[in-house]
């Protein structure tokens, strides 16, 4: 099963991609993970990648196709994977098509998690606080300023990739607002 969630930051998509991996044992691909992981590590992605990503902009495509393109041919994606993050441009949604045809596979299901914007800066203020008490490290993009920048790359740059999914046909719309449950049973709905 090939699924990829889309929505904006602080949508929901790495809550319901987490528990989608445990119910259905494919892996979680977060290409913000990936990148953190990458800035973590001091690899010369990371090193490239972490001001921008700090920011709250988006890093090139190149990067972020060419890790993807890598990461979905492991062995742990054979039985499909959950793309969170990914595509966010519609040049990302093009080379993934590319790629996957080159692979002969497909999508099974492209979702996005409405979620009204008022929302948002409220749910990554949360996390925030959830982290700190859970004694843990705030990501460095989960503040007001970068957030402002992560809510206009998300208008300008990935919206466009729902309307591109829309105009083939394949994408499919969950409410983020409702309970952490209620987005889940919406999402396996669709999903079977
Ligand atoms: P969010 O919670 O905002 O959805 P992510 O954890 O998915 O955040 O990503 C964090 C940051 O990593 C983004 O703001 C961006 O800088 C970078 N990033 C992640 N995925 C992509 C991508 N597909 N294309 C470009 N940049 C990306």
């Amino acid at each position: 099963m090939r699924l990829i969630l889309l929505g904006p930051p602080g949508a929901g998509k790495g809550t319901q991609a987490a528990r989608l991996t445990q119910k259905h044992g494919i892996p979680q691909l977060s290409t913000g993970d990936m990148l953190r992981a990458a800035v973590k590590a001091g690899t010369p992605i990371g090193l490239q990648a972490k001001a921008v990503m700090d920011a709250g902009g988006l890093v090139s495509d190149e990067i972020v196709v060419g890790i993807i393109a890598d990461r979905i041919q492991e062995p742990d994606c054979k039985a499909g994977f959950i793309l969170d993050g990914f595509p966010r441009t519609v040049a990302q949604a093009q080379a993934l098509d590319t790629i996957l045809a080159k692979m002969t596979m497909g999508l099974d299901s492209i979702v996005e998690l409405k979620v009204d914007e008022s929302a948002l800066l409220a749910r990554i203020e949360n996390r925030a606080k959830e982290t700190i008490a859970a004694g843990g490290t705030v990501r460095a993009d989960d503040n007001p300023e970068s957030f402002k920048i992560r809510l206009d790359a998300y208008r300008q740059q990935t919206a466009p990739v729902s309307a591109y999914y829309a105009s083939k046909g394949t994408l499919r719309t969950v409410d983020g607002m409702a309970p952490i449950d209620e987005v889940s049973k919406a999402l396996d709905k669709i999903i079977g």
